[in-house]
């Protein structure tokens, strides 16, 4: 089964009757497991749109979106909850990393959250995947005191701390400089040889994009375009 399935998905923003705006128009979509697909496009193509609804943030307005295999439409939040923590992982421009907390801690509390205790594995993986991004030094310190780029990292980690079969990026590099962004790219790659994860990653930025493996052009809430892409 693919992670991702889309077929006929369509979505629509009610600005107040009769204003109704279709924003997807009826996607059909798969991605597998272990992929590493860029999804681009123009501002106002649908991008963010289409994020928030593979992340089970937005309902579609209707055609059907499962999710390692099973149908989403109509699932209660409680099972949408289980479901988007059993699936997906979120990485967003702004990192959105919790100030008051050390970077170990911002990245076991989704675990505290979901769980409502941290199991010593669980830290254990935490600290270990700090460690393995270059972060082992910087377990105690503050979002704060840490650059832009560090800041990205933890998010990473924070993401990929429960192991999900997929990460959904939006502009993950998008508030870094050059040099920051290709080391937080890199470092996107590497976790996804070394964990198999695979990874859906919205980006404006032409070089990202290139080094993805399938690239995804979406104009006007349409595909444009769904090609693979040679590693360079
Ligand atoms: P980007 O191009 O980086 O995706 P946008 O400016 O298109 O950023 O959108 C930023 C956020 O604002 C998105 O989460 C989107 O859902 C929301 N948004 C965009 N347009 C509207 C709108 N007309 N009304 C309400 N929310 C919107
Ligand atoms: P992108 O991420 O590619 O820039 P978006 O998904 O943010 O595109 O926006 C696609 C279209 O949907 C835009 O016309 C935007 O104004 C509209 N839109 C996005 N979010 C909302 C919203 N919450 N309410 C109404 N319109 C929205």
């Amino acid at each position: 089964t693919p992670l991702v399935q889309l077929d006929g998905l369509r979505k629509s923003y009610n600005l107040g009757r009769p204003n109704e705006v279709e924003v997807l128009h009826g996607l059909a979509l798969q991605v597998r497991r272990g992929e590493f697909v860029a999804l681009i496009g123009p501002s106002g193509s649908g991008k963010s749109t289409l994020l928030n609804v593979l992340g089970l943030l937005e309902p579609p307005t209707a055609g059907s979106y499962r999710l390692l295999g099973e149908e989403t439409a109509g699932l209660d939040d409680t099972t949408l909850t289980r479901l988007r923590g059993q699936a997906l992982g979120f990485v967003f421009q702004f990192h959105h990393l919790l100030p008051a907390f050390t970077a170990l801690e911002n990245v076991t509390l989704p675990m505290l959250m979901r769980d409502g205790r941290i199991a010593p594995a669980a830290e254990a993986r935490a600290r270990e995947l700090l460690g393995a991004i270059g972060l082992g030094e910087a377990l105690h310190k503050k979002p704060g005191e840490l650059s832009g780029g560090m800041q990205q990292r933890v998010a990473m980690a924070r993401a990929l701390a429960s192991r999900p079969p997929l990460v959904l990026a939006d502009e993950p590099t998008g508030n870094l400089d050059r040099h920051s962004a290709d080391e937080v790219f890199a470092l996107m790659r590497r976790l996804h040889e070394e964990l198999g994860t695979a990874f859906l990653v919205v980006t404006h930025d032409p070089s990202i994009a290139a080094r993805c493996d399938r690239v995804i052009e979406l104009v006007d809430g349409r595909i444009v375009s769904d090609r693979p892409q040679a590693k360079t």
